[in-house]
């Protein structure tokens, strides 16, 4: 499956803001952003002000950089998005938010989206009691995603129940740390979505 490799800290400081992908790290003094803040590139500083389409490109970018995401897979959930019912970009978060990888960090079992894309594609969880080792499988309401029991006594999945159990789950998940399990209660609405990310824009650039 593919996916970006190269060095991240610096996809946050071309966004201009931090995009939390390396778990603890982004939270400590280590944190790249917290020192070089500017663009990467040599002729950065001469960079003229965004274009509108450049503003677009920028969010489509960031949101796309946060869930870990490439282009097509993307733009696919956009055509999702607008083929549903409801708000075009608040679906379109939705899926994302829907995604089990990212799920299973809301849960707290992963510093970090991409600790909890690894965790998935090595099948340590279970969705409805299946394992499932797909990070962009859709969770629905309802379901209840748990660690494998066969799973429970891999140190770091230990060590991040613990964790976990003192970060806090947003309201539509229902986590249960010592059991290792959770259930989705409900789909997320926009304002409990807490990413930086002004997704009209990304519906416009998606539009023309
Ligand atoms: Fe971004 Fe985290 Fe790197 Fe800081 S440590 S620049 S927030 S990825």
């Amino acid at each position: 499956m593919a996916r970006y490799t190269g060095p991240v800290c610096r996809l946050c400081r071309r966004e201009g803001g931090k995009l939390y992908l390396k778990g603890e790290k982004c939270y400590s003094p280590k944190c790249v952003f917290e020192h070089r803040p500017d663009t990467p590139g040599q002729r950065s500083r001469f960079r003229r002000k965004p274009t509108e389409y450049g503003t677009q490109l920028r969010e489509k970018q960031k949101a796309r950089r946060i869930y870990g995401i490439l282009e097509r897979q993307f733009r696919n959930y956009y055509r999702r998005a607008s083929r549903a019912r409801g708000i075009t970009g608040e679906v379109l978060l939705q899926l994302l938010e829907r995604r089990l990888d990212n799920v299973v960090f809301r849960m707290g079992f992963g510093s970090s989206r991409s600790e909890a894309r690894q965790l998935v594609r090595h099948g340590h969880f279970t969705v409805n009691d299946r394992r499932v080792n797909i990070p962009s499988f859709q969770v629905r309401d309802g379901d209840v995603v748990a660690v494998h029991p066969a799973s429970r006594d891999v140190p770091r999945l230990k060590e991040l129940a613990g964790l976990a159990a003192q970060r806090g789950v947003p309201e539509w998940l229902e986590v249960n740390h010592e059991e290792m399990k959770g259930r989705v209660l409900r789909l997320p609405r926009r304002e409990e979505i807490d990413v930086p990310v002004q997704e009209h824009l990304i519906i416009e650039l998606y539009s023309r």
